[in-house]
């Protein structure tokens, strides 16, 4: 079981760095490390203060088998 979280599932007008849709993913076997990840992300790509949006990140956090 993989847990992962898409970007623009929760920002879905969200660019990356080079303007293009972000199509950022991020994957781990914990929510808390969806979490934290995702959060890295949201500050360093999006410029996002990522403490507002844990709640977000966790809604769009989704389980898969692998
Ligand atoms: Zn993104």
């Amino acid at each position: 079981m993989v847990k992962y979280a898409r970007c623009n599932a929760m920002l879905s007008l969200a660019l990356d760095e080079n303007g293009q849709p972000c199509r950022y993913m991020s994957q781990a076997d914990t929510e808390d490390a969806i979490v934290a990840d995702m959060s890295a992300h949201l500050k360093g790509v999006h410029e996002l203060d990522p403490a507002e949006l844990v709640n977000n990140i966790r809604g769009i956090t989704k389980t898969t088998r692998k």
